[in-house]
């Protein structure tokens, strides 16, 4: 990575630094000649705005196609590229007939087939008495040759593009495949000799090429050579990896150089709540609450993880070290996924906090106007010291008049990288995530590289076993009958229904038919909770069941996360076959939260059981540990989806895959704080070169996910 040289001009002249710096890379894709407004939309959607973007988006294939002259047997079932005439449209007898056009190609008949399309748009792109480009897989039928349904119809300027080793990309409704590779043609034009950020003996070990060359030949292969087509990619993804990681301790050092409140222990405080609370806490809460304080007492704001499987009490260790700010004139908020958590928190922190008179506020989008208005002036003026709620507490209009800490509650549901705009006047605040979803370490270091990490390794002692059992619908009757024996013992069951609203087509039990089928036997025990209600609704539903007015709810997933009943002692889920693994732990994770006994009962209907089904509900029924669930989810759906990241974890990523790439994101992280230790000392020309480097990977932008707007 270092390069010692004397003499920075001609360094600079050599390497044309500067030039770079404003190179067109950089610039617009609409810079290429022939892509226009419409055709930078689409490539927006698949890679980017800049010609960069472009050139580091990986092909999804590659393949040969030959460009043939004259049509022979001896290309038959080959994939061609073909010039021809077109004779004319055959009449098509039937709309469900072949629709077929007659061409030819020197003195040689073909006929294009296709079995669905537009009448109007083939005469449109095969108009007759044209020549084109046909590119497809060359077949006879009787003695006529044939090419049905072609990949590609285009201009014969287009022929250099259509016929050789070919790189196959993602493509978008109205981006055809030979845009795409002459705008890539167009944009290699635009690559210059960019002098080497990883260092010598890591290219030379992994036999990998300078990035000039590795860019070419990822979308321009001499030779389809798998190993040589790893390699190309390889090196690109361990380059996307370095950006990422050098990004993620330079983010960390910004945020330590920060300024922020330090937050000291308020012992009398503390000690008042831990008396109040009726258990004890476990020696890996205490850890954790010990970790937080150490960190909030520094002038440098916390930005920390915490790790806790479903019910090993994280609520307690946010509370605890969220009262040390209640006499300091410091702010601190709270947010959740969900309405009903919010609602939940609010009521269990103005417990504990009773008689410490603290003033709390409720914030959630859908609390009426008027009341927003109050809260929203009592956020800014300070009155109100902690404020619970949804998203909705990070919303623009709501500024904080002194915001010291925050904490996020079960970050999975949020999305990975979503990004909140904690605004604290004049402050960085200290930021506390709490998850219950383990992450594998390298994941961890991609996604929280620049977080602390705490775990709650254990969980509370008086925890009994919950039985958990499987059952067929056809048995549901008995189900319901030893619902008597939780009513009869004033305990209380959750009963989890796939949807709100019956749907005919796909034959889901809804929450409602459920919850007039159960009033039947057991009248105003039974209660419904779903996500269309008030939060007035909910406040009252959630209020009868935990007074036991109500005593079997049933409810959408909206209970999924985090809400706590504790002598909930039984959870019903119907269709458990449609919910994921994790899913169904967070909504088993519902009860158990004492030392009675709990059952869950996975109720399922058997034509809807497939492998994977059976494979989550045994995987389910013999595990309890959270980890070991996800482990089992990781093997079954990969990380991407575990974290809601499916999607947007392509955003974060354009090359690398956390899931089969660990290898190189390995290496990348100790390359990565070689440079970052060496940053002192790195000569002017070199800090440019690696600023070049994060630019071309996109890494100069804020980050992705949580950060301190
Ligand atoms: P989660 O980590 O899933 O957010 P909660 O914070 O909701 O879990 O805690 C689950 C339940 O366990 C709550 O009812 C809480 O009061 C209780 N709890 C928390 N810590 C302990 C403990 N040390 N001993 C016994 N019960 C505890
Ligand atoms: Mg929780």
């Amino acid at each position: 990575m270092i390069i010692l040289l004397s003499n920075i001009n001609q360094y600079r002249k050599e390497y044309m630094l500067d030039k770079i710096s404003e190179n067109s890379l950089f610039n617009s894709i609409e810079d290429i000649k022939g892509i226009g407004p419409k055709t930078l939309k689409m490539f927006e959607k698949l890679c980017g705005k800049k010609i960069i973007d472009l050139l580091l988006t990986i092909p999804r294939n590659y393949k040969k196609r030959k460009y043939i002259q004259n049509i022979s047997d001896e290309h038959l079932n080959e994939e061609i590229a073909l010039m021809v005439n077109v004779i004319k449209h055959l009449p098509q007898f039937h709309p469900k007939m072949p629709y077929k056009i007659l061409c030819n190609n020197n003195s040689s008949e073909i006929e294009i087939i296709f079995f669905r399309g537009y009448v109007k748009y083939l005469k449109k792109i095969l108009p007759t008495g044209e020549k084109k480009i046909i590119c497809g897989k060359l077949e006879k039928l009787g003695n006529k040759y044939q090419i049905i349904h072609p990949e590609s119809i285009s201009p014969l300027e287009e022929l250099p593009y259509l016929h050789g080793s070919l790189s196959v990309y993602s493509l978008t409704r109205g981006l055809t495949m030979s845009v795409y590779r002459k705008s890539i043609s167009k944009a290699l034009e635009k690559l210059i000799e960019i002098p080497e950020w990883i260092n010598k003996d890591i290219l030379k070990k992994n036999n990998w090429r300078p990035w000039k060359q590795t860019v070419e030949l990822l979308h321009k292969p001499q030779e389809l050579n798998d190993e040589k087509i790893k390699k190309t990619r390889e090196r690109l993804a361990f380059d996307e990896a370095l950006s990422h990681y050098i990004k993620l301790l330079v983010t960390k050092e910004k945020i330590k150089k920060n300024i922020c409140h330090k937050i000291e222990v308020d012992k009398k405080i503390k000690d008042k709540i831990i008396l109040k609370i009726p258990f004890k806490l476990t020696e890996s809460q205490l850890k954790v609450i010990k970790e937080i304080e150490d960190d909030i007492k520094r002038k440098n704001p916390m930005l920390r993880l915490l790790q806790g499987d479903v019910g090993s009490g994280k609520t307690i260790v946010a509370l605890i070290t969220l009262a040390n700010v209640l006499k300091k004139n410091i702010q601190a908020a709270i947010m959740v996924p969900t309405e009903i958590l919010a609602i939940q928190h609010y009521n269990y922190f103005s417990d504990l906090f009773k008689d410490i008179r603290v003033n709390i506020v409720l914030l959630t989008s859908k609390i009426n106007n008027k009341e927003k208005e109050i809260v929203q002036k009592k956020i800014e003026d300070g009155k109100a010291q902690i404020i619970i709620g949804t998203h909705a507490i990070f919303q623009k209009n709501i500024n904080f008049k002194n915001l010291g800490y925050v904490i996020i509650d079960e970050q999975h549901r949020f999305g990975v990288h979503q990004k909140f705009q904690l605004s604290a006047k004049g402050c960085n605040p200290h930021i506390l995530v709490m998850t219950a979803t383990p992450i594998p370490r390298t994941l961890a270091l991609t996604m929280y590289g620049n977080m602390s990490i705490s775990k709650i390794t254990e969980m509370p002692s008086n925890r009994k076993k919950i039985e958990t059992i499987s059952m067929s619908s056809n048995k549901i009757s008995k189900v319901i009958k030893g619902l008597r024996k939780i009513i009869d013992k004033k305990l209380n069951a959750f009963w989890v229904c796939p949807l709100i609203d019956e749907s005919e087509k796909l034959d889901l039990t809804a929450a409602t038919n459920r919850f007039e089928k159960l009033k039947k036997f057991f009248g105003n025990y039974v209660g419904i909770i779903h996500g269309k209600m008030s939060i007035e609704e909910k406040k009252e539903i959630i209020d009868k069941f935990k007074s036991k007015k109500i005593l079997i709810l049933v409810s959408t997933t909206i209970i999924e996360v985090g809400i706590d009943v504790p002598d909930a002692t039984a959870m019903i889920i119907e269709e458990s076959n449609r919910f994921g693994l994790s899913q169904l732990h967070q909504l088993r994770g519902r009860i158990g939260r004492s030392d009675k006994k709990s059952t869950c009962i996975l109720i399922y209907k058997e034509k809807n059981l497939n492998e994977y089904s059976k494979k989550r509900i045994n995987t389910i029924k013999n595990n309890t540990d959270g980890y070991k669930i996800a482990e089992e989810d990781l093997k079954l759906r990969g990380f991407g989806e575990i974290l809601g990241i499916r999607q947007s974890g392509h955003q974060l990523f354009k090359i690398l895959d956390p899931l089969t790439d660990v290898k190189i994101m390995e290496d990348a992280m100790n390359e990565a704080k070689l440079i970052f230790e060496k940053r002192n000392s790195i000569k002017k020309t070199d800090k440019e070169i690696i600023n070049l480097f994060l630019k071309i990977y996109n890494q100069s932008s804020s980050l992705k996910y949580i950060s301190i707007a």
